[in-house]
């Protein structure tokens, strides 16, 4: 018996040429070889007669050669073989194009199993260039499910299923790792079947049952590791909250919470209460009420003696919370402070002193919290607001001011909960799913350029009635990529041209940080009526005021990014509208952008977005951090991950990966998947 680790020059027919095409595919060993799953299936099962041939409908028939195949050199390059077969309906004349050399290997009176379709003219039925073997043979091309392999240059598809027969003949598939309960509940074949099963399936159903066992293998061993880090995590201990009584907090809300707060608050309270760190996410779209949330949170830590910082990606953002949150919890007895850059030296000196001093309980700030001369006298809570503006290292750079502190982290880019659990695997998860009551709707509308002066109009009556628009446009610079409008082009051409008399303002990722805070501070304060902007402001300020977002181009973002955007408006009480202009004329674009101006479900767009284009756009450019699934797709084989996520959570808790074969197999598995998630991060 040979070993998956054993190289594939082992294999009979695998020299040193092969080996190096199999290299080009990533397959050094025989367990590669195994793991080299067919990307698709085709039927050959079916055994048909000639009469019964359908035009241009492969299938396999059996028929005996009628005469001697006879080829004609036509010209250089050029041969053709033509044979006569028939069984016992019907006479079929086959041509064959430059193969003299296998085709005149037909002997005449032998039969065989042919593969091919038939087309028809008016002379008759011919066939050219079946796939055939003789009847005597074992079938390796007809009468089976054949399995189309991934190729490279010169390797063909018959040598990779050579090899991987062999391979499969002479070792043995990959441990089992999933118990015998979980394969019984969930309709599972065993290892040893599937793996077999995926090269040489008896039928296209067990080719799909392969399939989608070796899926949830995949995502099992993925959500097993996860579950096992959170495991070890939450064995570091802490002193639990013995004090999580809300009752001063909930009658100090000039509200009532939405159902999904209590809920959230009530998961958080119970993080707190277990003597482990907290690792959370909340997410919820925007204006979900994820500060209350957070506001909860921080009151819990100071109220069993602890510090709470809360650190927001942009000074804008900084002041709201620290004016919202001193407004609710001053009352309460709190001590809020907000630290950011551009507090006078003198004012960052006293509150860097309060913070030491433990004379502040809860600190709003930007990353001036991170900074070295920011030292807590007990920092108990770490909250982050929008996460995906914070690059992990700030996030623990926080943490790492604190002893093992609690750790909450708010997002508000709505993410189809399978995926939350995958990017930020190692957090629990909250979700808001609700919205306080009485939120106004943005009216949202889709036009293309024949709509251009009415959208100018528009602009023009909401500045009128004093308020303020946004324009959003997909690129910085005009590029390479005509057709999509450019911020700093079109702000030029608005201001000189169509609203010479309003006050155009622009703002783009390619700014400095300062010059940003300065345009959307301004913006915030009414002195510009227009902000030609990129994505930039997808994330950040509240401005009540601004009632109109115009995004340009929009079928160049993503649905979740456009929804987002659209969230900048509809903050006041003054009704807001969305125009998408899109000049795209693809039936299915315009259907998506129409349904989300239908809809105003940030988590149903979410899961839209994900069916339409594949986890891509959620992951970003942190897509580097995920593990490679070799049969698995995000996109496609979430229902399979829901159900492997939830076989694996309740093994690991009842079970353990201890004391098993089983768990044995599936700890050195996890490794070896998450190590090729690191190899994949440069
Ligand atoms: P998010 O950060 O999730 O986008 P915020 O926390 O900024 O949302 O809340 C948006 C607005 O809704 C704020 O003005 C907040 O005071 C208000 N709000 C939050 N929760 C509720 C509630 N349960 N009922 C009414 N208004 C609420
Ligand atoms: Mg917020």
């Amino acid at each position: 018996m040979a070993r998956l680790s054993d190289p594939v020059t082992i294999l009979k027919g695998v020299g040193p040429t092969t080996a190096k095409q199999f290299a080009q595919l990533n397959i050094f060993t025989l367990g590669d070889l195994i793991c080299h799953f067919p990307r698709a299936y085709e039927d050959r099962t079916k055994l048909t007669t000639i009469e019964k041939l359908e035009v241009d409908k492969p299938a396999c028939f059996k028929a005996m050669v009628m005469n001697t195949p006879r080829t004609s050199h036509i010209r250089k390059g050029l041969d053709i073989t033509k044979v006569q077969v028939a069984d016992h309906t019907a006479r079929l004349n086959l041509t064959f194009f430059n193969q003299k050399f296998t085709t005149e290997q037909l002997q005449y009176g032998k039969e065989y199993i042919f593969y091919g379709a038939v087309s028809g003219d008016f002379i008759g039925y011919n066939m050219t260039s079946p796939v055939f073997e003789p009847l005597d043979a074992p079938p390796i091309t007809t009468r089976r499910v054949l399995p189309l392999y991934p190729l490279t240059a010169g390797l063909s598809n018959a040598s990779v299923l050579k090899a991987v027969r062999q391979a499969l003949a002479i070792c043995d598939p990959p441990e089992e790792i999933l118990p015998e309960a979980v394969r019984r509940e969930y309709g599972i074949l065993g290892a040893d079947r599937a793996y077999y099963a995926i090269h040489e399936p008896s039928s296209m159903e067990e080719a799909e049952l392969a399939k989608r066992r070796l899926i949830f293998e995949e995502f099992f061993i993925f959500s097993a590791g996860l579950a096992l880090m959170r495991a070890s995590r939450s064995q570091k201990s802490l002193p639990p909250y013995t004090d999580c009584d809300l009752s001063a907090f909930y009658k100090a809300l000039p509200f009532t919470l939405t159902g999904a707060q209590t809920r959230a608050i009530g998961e958080i309270s119970e993080d707190l209460r277990r003597g482990a760190p907290m690792n959370r996410l909340v997410q919820g779209d925007v204006g979900s009420g994820k500060t209350m949330v957070a506001a909860a949170a921080a009151y819990l830590a100071v109220r069993n003696g602890h510090q709470a910082a809360m650190m927001a990606p942009t000074e804008i953002l900084a002041e709201q919370h620290y004016a919202s949150l001193s407004k609710l919890l001053t009352p309460l007895g709190i001590r809020v402070a907000l630290l950011t850059g551009s507090l006078t030296p003198k004012q960052k000196k006293l509150t860097r002193q309060a913070i030491e001093e433990g004379s502040a309980d809860l600190i709003v700030g930007t990353h001036a919290l991170v900074s070295d001369s920011t030292v807590f006298c007990d920092l108990g809570l770490v909250i982050t607001d929008e996460q995906h503006r914070f690059g992990v290292s700030q996030r623990s750079k926080l943490s790492a001011k604190g002893e093992d502190p609690h750790i909450l982290v708010m997002s508000a880019t709505p993410i189809p909960r399978t995926l939350a659990l995958l990017m930020y695997g190692d957090l629990e998860v909250s979700i808001l799913d609700e919205l306080p009551p009485g939120r106004q709707q943005i009216d949202s509308f889709l036009v293309n350029e024949s709509y251009r002066a009415r959208i100018n109009a528009f602009i023009r009556k909401q500045v009128a009635e004093g308020h303020q628009c946004y324009v959003v446009c997909p690129a910085v610079e005009e590029s390479e990529d005509l057709g999509m409008k450019a911020a700093t082009v079109w702000a030029e051409t608005l201001q000189k041209t169509v609203f010479p008399d309003l006050r155009i303002a622009l703002l783009h990722g390619q700014m400095k940080g300062a010059e940003k805070e300065a345009v959307m501070n301004a913006f915030a304060q009414g002195s510009a009526d227009v902000l030609v902007a990129t994505t930039v402001i997808e994330v950040g300020v509240d401005v009540p005021n601004a009632t109109l977002m115009v995004i340009e181009d929009a079928d160049r973002f993503g649905l979740s990014q456009l929804h987002q955007l659209r969230g900048r408006v509809g903050r006041g009480k003054a009704k807001s509208y969305c125009i998408l202009t899109s000049h795209n004329r693809n039936p299915e674009t315009l259907q998506r952008l129409k349904a989300l101006c239908k809809t105003t479900d940030g988590f149903k767009i979410a899961e839209e977005d994900l069916n339409l284009r594949g986890p891509g756009d959620f992951f970003g450019s942190r897509q580097s951090g995920l593990p490679v699934f070799r049969v698995a797709n995000l996109s496609c084989d979430l229902q399979t991950l829901k159900l492997a996520q939830q076989a694996s959570v309740r093994w690991i808790d009842t079970m353990g990966t201890e004391g098993s074969p089983e768990g044995r197999a599936l700890r050195s598995r996890i490794r070896e998947l998450f190590a090729r998630a690191q190899g994949t991060m440069n």
